[in-house]
């Protein structure tokens, strides 16, 4: 299953009025697999000529996390923000190169279930972020 990668389309799917200023966040940040903080975000949309506020870059990425697009990680104590699939997905961060991969659930299933039995405890399986290093950071 693939995402449709227009915003327009993205946005009205997830409920959102397609405003240019929400547009212009998504587009940054469709297809990239670090998180981008908001003031990261702020510059790279005003470097490109896109003279959008703060406060708005801002309101923008509340909106479209609210929706369910953006995914929020904490980054060296900075909330940062990451597009995502719609599909159901586990979080590999790289604590080097803060790279996200996204895990199919079911990888981690049965490790869950296993959890579960030993502790009794029932993880949510929906959010979980796991840090590491990724196989670049890792290799030779
Ligand atoms: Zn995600
Ligand atoms: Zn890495």
């Amino acid at each position: 299953m693939t995402a449709p990668l227009v915003p327009d389309a993205q946005l009205r799917g997830a409920g959102l009025s397609s405003t240019a200023q929400r547009r212009a966040v998504l587009a940054l940040l469709v297809g990239r697999a670090r998180p981008l903080t908001a003031q990261q975000v702020h510059v790279e949309l005003n470097r490109s000529g896109r003279h959008i506020g703060l406060t708005t870059v801002y309101r923008a990425l509340h909106s479209l996390t609210d929706a369910g697009l953006l995914h929020t990680f904490d980054i060296d104590g900075q909330r940062a923000y990451r597009h995502c699939g719609t599909t159901p997905h586990q979080h590999l961060i790289c604590t080097r190169c803060e790279t996200v991969t996204e895990c199919p659930p079911e990888i981690v299933t049965n490790w869950l279930s296993e959890l579960h039995q030993h502790t009794g405890f029932t993880p949510h399986p929906d959010r979980l972020d796991l840090r590491g290093v990724c196989a670049t950071c890792t290799g030779p």
